[in-house]
C-alpha cells in the first residue's frame, strides 16, 4: 500500500504527530506525464486512503466555515464529492451535485466551461437549492479556475449566496484561485504546487 514517508510508522500514527500542523502536500502522489505528457497530476486519492490523513483534511477544511451559516455544500463532480459529503456532514449543511453532462436525472441548469482542448459543461438540478441559500463551493484541485467557475455560475444561476470555495490543492500558476477571487468569494486551499 502507497505509504507517505514520514507516516510510516505506526508509533508516531498513534502520538498523533502526524496529525498536529499535518504536513498533507506528503500524502499528495504526483504522476508526471498523465494523462498527457507536460501534465504534473496531483493525485489526491493516496491523501484520502489515509484515515487520519483524510479526518484531518476534512477538519482544515472545515475549520474557516464553522460556527457560520452554511446551508448547503455544493461538490464538483467526481472527487468534489467526496470531500463535499464529509464537510456537508461537518458542517451541518445539506449537499449538491454539480455533474457531467447526462448523469442528473430531473430539469437541469448547466454551464459550458472551455478545457484545453474543446468543452466541458457542468449541470445542477433546477431545484437543488432556494435563492439565498449560503452555499460553499467544493472540488478537490483548482488549476486554470474554469471548472470551479462553471460551478459558481450554475449556483448563482440559483440565486444562491456562494459563501466560498474550498479546495485541497491550488495550482496557483494557473491562476485559477485569482480568477475566483475577481468574482468576489473567498478562496481556501490546504495546499499548492508551483508549475503544472
Ligand atoms: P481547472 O478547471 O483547470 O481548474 O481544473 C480543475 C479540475 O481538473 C479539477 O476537478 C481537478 O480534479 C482536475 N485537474 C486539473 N489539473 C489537475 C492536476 N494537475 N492534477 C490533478 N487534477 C487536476
Amino acid at each position: 500500500m502507497w505509504r507517505p514517508k514520514r507516516c510510516q510508522r505506526q508509533s508516531l500514527k498513534r502520538r498523533g504527530q502526524c496529525t498536529k500542523s499535518m504536513d498533507f502536500k506528503q500524502f499528495i502522489r504526483t504522476i508526471p506525464d498523465y494523462p498527457k505528457p507536460g501534465i504534473m497530476f496531483r493525485d489526491v486519492t493516496t491523501l484520502m486512503a489515509d484515515a487520519t490523513a483524510l479526518k484531518s483534511a476534512i477538519d482544515a477544511m472545515a475549520a474557516p466555515f464553522r460556527g457560520r451559516k452554511i446551508d448547503q455544500v455544493a461538490g464538483i463532480d467526481a472527487r468534489g464529492f467526496i470531500l463535499g459529503g464529509a464537510l456537508a456532514i461537518e458542517l451541518g449543511a445539506g449537499f449538491t451535485a454539480l455533474r457531467k453532462p447526462g448523469k442528473l436525472p430531473w430539469q437541469t441548469f448547466s454551464e459550458t466551461y472551455e478545457l484545453e482542448y474543446g468543452t466541458d459543461e457542468l449541470h445542477m438540478h433546477t431545484d437543488a437549492l432556494k435563492p439565498g441559500d449560503q452555499v460553499l463551493l467544493v472540488d478537490d484541485l483548482i488549476a486554470t479556475g474554469g471548472t470551479a467557475e462553471a460551478g459558481l455560475k450554475l449556483l448563482r444561476r440559483a440565486k444562491a449566496d456562494v459563501v466560498a470555495a474550498a479546495f485541497l490543492v491550488d495550482l496557483p500558476d494557473l491562476g485559477g484561485a485569482e480568477r475566483l477571487k475577481e468574482h468576489g468569494i473567498m478562496v481556501h486551499s490546504l495546499m499548492s504546487f508551483g508549475g503544472h
